[in-house]
């Protein structure tokens, strides 16, 4: 349906370019620049013409009978405009600027009856030239992810590269071969300096406007003068000023080690498809050697004169990382895109990537767009990891669209992880032929030759009735790091190790509450469904009593209510947070191990890590020694090398089961074993220790055991059963409104005309379910009400098939009431 119309779309502009002509109004006006603004006549010649197609960034899309257009047809003035060039075209009546970029270029056929009078012209080029590859990139998720392409295409160039940051302009004036005639009436002064620019040597051209000035002994004025008059001919050229970002390559180069066998096997496997299109599936435990393999099949398409992309979790872009690539690649080869970089930094380095200077880019999400010629690789590590999926327009998932792109362009994409998505497993898991769609590779033991770390499991409710016990009447203190925990932290501590502690919720306590029960006041959000946070103050010297409440949804703040509004009774703050464990550390290892705050001990989370240069400074003191326990949320679970961590604890394991999401279980999975690999990467032994209060689940035992493969298996079947992703395939549509009726009725005519989809669907498209309308389970967020309808289907294919119908109709929009999600990771 809509692919087809898609194709269409490439002979057939013009129904639905007169539509928008029509609806977006057009004057019979050429806009070429100022000169031909009063002009009413076409230009001579239309069977010449060069028509464009843009797609509009702000994302203009229109449906009729069956068709969705998401490009606007004008007219090319200049020789240079091409496929992929940024534009500013006039638009609608007012002729107001907007910015686009070109999908298509052609000749008059791109009319397609369309009257030619009535075609406007592009206004300028702006900003850069996405290659061709992109386009057709972005054609395909606007299709995918439901969102007009030219919201696709604005995601794909970087801010700073649209607005020209840190582009210089330089003139340079030539003097003309054929110099024209004297103005007529000109002054004296005018005709003297004319003269002496006559008479000057050819060696002073070109020059700048002040250099020239200077020779000639003339003012800046009458070099303007001159200018207009024609006599100099003045050309710009943009060049950017800015500098390679500082890489921090010192210290010496770890060597090349040999492959291990596994290791080996993988980077033959993956470079036998260099040159086509395969996906490979690395499951490596932490600390196997992952990135070994990647550094080993980049260089060998490097070697075929290819580039290659890495993707990383923005959180794994530490300089350890960055090192590992600059060093075997050398830094000029190099572009690493973090969110450290300044914007004229980051616009260096993407036209480094366009000119093809840069061979390798190792950066976030986004970074799956860099512009790189001669595209060989696509590595995404940590392929498992959900910062892959952006959470607004367009919701992309950079591992899928990397995936895409190797398919459009014709390359191996090498997935990594040590516990996988089960998306991915299930893609490499072989059928009965002993085929699998991606070919499976696997490193079941550390490179290094270090054993796995030993994890115990903590019970939470056996452990506070055994710290029960013990306490004196006087311990009034909540522990949430219970005796096993505390003992090991102090004996690592003792023998000189470093440990890493995780809680996956930031703040002081997640309730606050009314003490009295026959109350029951709980403090809530006033404009979301969820309950408010306690911090603590974060001054430089750690944490202060006091603090405020905050809303994690909307951020909205206030002081801490000392009273239950409702009884009047002291306010009791309940639950756990990083913030209430630090306090708890500080309390019991400052006398004997000197922990302090932010100085021994240091709290990694979203509050104290404000940018990317704060979290490197962190890990580089945790490197050192000087920070002897990193205390934080996922973002310490990811990625981090650190020999001398002897300890890795997990303080609450289980603040991901209860989510109202299918996924909490494979979530748990990947976090308790991925923070399990940061310890014993070094000679000495590595411990980890995690608390639980249902320590029978099976993501926790079968991550304790290092046992992914039982794991996916058992949660595979799973959803097997109760035909939810990856086994079918999701769409979901939440409709938010401040009005809770206009929030359902938007949602039940959207459900409707899915509904009328799925009835139009060929009988052998398996059963298709559609769920809803029904609240989210957080239902109001910023006082919107929000509403969704599910989609499950038993292969992607049913699921576009729905969802374009609507669309073609007219009846599903993403826009700021709606937000279609097509492959969602997270369901709240
Ligand atoms: P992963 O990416 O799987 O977590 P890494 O690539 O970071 O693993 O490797 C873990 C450690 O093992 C690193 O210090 C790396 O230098 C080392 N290493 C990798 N491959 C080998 C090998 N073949 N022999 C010895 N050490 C290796
Ligand atoms: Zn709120």
């Amino acid at each position: 349906m809509y692919r087809r119309s898609r194709l269409r779309e490439a002979f057939n502009a013009s129904r639905a370019t007169n539509h928008l002509v029509a609806r977006f109004g057009a004057v019979p006006v050429l806009f070429s620049g100022v000169d031909e603004l009063f002009h009413t006549d076409p230009p001579p010649d239309f069977s010449r013409a060069r028509i464009a197609r843009v797609a509009v960034e702000r994302g203009i899309e229109s449906a009729r009978d069956g068709l969705i257009e998401h490009a606007l047809t004008y007219r090319i003035d200049d020789d240079q405009t091409a496929i992929g060039d940024r534009v500013r075209v006039p638009l609608g009546r007012g002729n107001k600027p907007a910015e686009g970029v070109v999908i298509r270029v052609g000749g008059i056929e791109l009319l397609d009856g369309l009257d030619p009078r009535k075609v406007k012209a592009i206004v300028a080029r702006t900003g850069s030239r996405l290659p061709a590859s992109l386009i057709a990139l972005a054609e395909w998720m606007a299709v995918y992810y439901v969102c007009p392409l030219g919201m696709v295409l604005a995601t794909m160039m970087p801010a700073a590269v649209k607005k020209g940051v840190g582009l210089k302009t330089t003139t340079l004036l030539q003097r003309a071969d054929a110099p024209p005639e004297l103005p007529e009436g000109s002054t004296k002064a005018f005709r003297s300096a004319w003269a002496r620019l006559l008479a000057a040597d050819t060696a002073a051209f070109p020059a700048d406007p002040r250099t020239l000035a200077a020779t000639l002994e003339l003012s800046p004025a009458a070099i303007k003068k001159l200018t207009a008059a024609g006599l100099l001919i003045a050309t710009t050229k943009r060049t950017l000023t800015s500098t390679a970002p500082q890489e921090s390559a010192s210290g010496p180069v770890a060597p090349r080690p040999t492959l291990t066998t596994e290791q080996h096997a993988a980077v033959e496997g993956v470079c036998a498809d260099l040159g086509r299109f395969h996906v490979h599936l690395l499951r490596g435990v932490t600390g196997s050697g992952k990135t070994e393999v990647y550094l080993r099949v980049i260089e060998a398409a490097m070697a075929r004169g290819k580039t290659a992309i890495v993707l990383v979790p923005e959180i794994a872009l530490t300089p350890q990382t960055s090192r590992r690539f600059l060093d075997r690649f050398g830094p000029g080869r190099v572009a690493v895109l973090h969110s450290g970089l300044t914007a004229s930094q980051r616009h260096g380095q993407w036209a480094a990537c366009a000119t093809g200077a840069v061979r390798v880019v190792v950066g976030a999400r986004s970074a799956i767009f860099a512009p790189l010629p001669d595209l060989g690789l696509i590595v995404v590590d940590e392929e498992h990891d959900s910062s892959y999926k952006q959470d607004q327009l367009p919701r992309y998932h950079a591992r899928d669209v990397a995936v895409k792109r190797g398919h459009l362009e014709g390359l191996p994409v090498l997935l990594g992880s040590a516990t996988p998505s089960l998306e991915s497993w299930a893609n490499a898991r072989v059928n009965k032929a002993g085929i699998g769609k991606y070919r499976l590779w696997t490193l079941a033991t550390r490179a290094t030759g270090a054993p796995m770390p030993p994890v115990e499991i903590v019970d939470l409710a056996m452990e506070r009735r055994v710290r029960a016990a013990q306490a004196g009447p006087g311990d009034r203190h909540l522990h949430l790091v219970g005796p096993t925990l505390e003992r090991a932290l102090g004996d690592t501590l003792d023998a000189g190790g470093q440990a890493i502690l995780l809680l996956n919720r930031r703040g002081y306590a997640n309730y606050l509450c009314c003490p009295d029960p026959k109350c029951g006041y709980l403090m809530h959000c006033r404009d979301c469904d969820a309950t408010m946070i306690y911090h603590l103050a974060d001054s430089a010297r750690g944490l202060s009593a006091g603090g405020f409440v905050r809303c994690h949804h909307c951020l909205a703040e206030q002081l801490l209510p000392r009273k239950c509004p409702d009884c009047g009774k002291a306010i009791n703050t309940f639950g756990l947070g990083t913030q209430r464990v630090e306090e708890e550390l500080e309390r019991k290892f400052a006398i004997p191990h000197g922990l302090r705050i932010g100085t021994t001990l240091l709290r990694v989370d979203g509050d104290t890590m404000r940018s990317a240069r704060d979290y490197f400074d962190a890990l580089g003191r945790f490197a050192d020694g000087s920070v002897r326990v990193l205390l934080g949320t996922q973002m310490i679970a990811k990625g981090l090398d650190f020999p001398n961590v002897r300890l890795v604890g997990v303080v609450h394991a289980d603040t991901a089961l209860s989510l109202p999401d299918f996924r909490a279980l494979e979530r748990t999975f990947q976090l308790v074993s991925q923070v399990a690999g940061r310890a014993g990467r070094g000679k000495e032994a590595g411990r980890v220790i995690v608390q639980t209060m249902e320590p029978r689940s099976p993501a926790i035992v079968l991550a304790a055991a290092h046992d992914y493969e039982k794991f996916a298996d058992q949660e595979l079947a799973i959803r097997t059963r109760a035909g939810l992703p990856p086994v079918g395939r999701m769409a979901r549509v939440v409709c938010r409104d401040e009005d809770h009726a206009k929030a359902h009725a938007s949602a039940g005519a959207i459900a409707d005309a899915l509904q009328d989809a799925i009835n139009k669907l060929p009988k052998d498209s398996g059963g298709v379910r559609l769920k809803g309308p029904m609240p989210c389970p957080i239902s109001r967020v910023a006082a919107q009400y929000r509403v969704a309808i599910e989609i499950l289907a038993q292969t992607r294919g049913v699921v576009q098939t729905v969802l374009a119908h609507a669309r073609a109709q007219g009846l599903l929009k993403s826009d700021q009431h709606t937000a279609i999600d097509v492959d969602p990771v997270a369901l709240l």
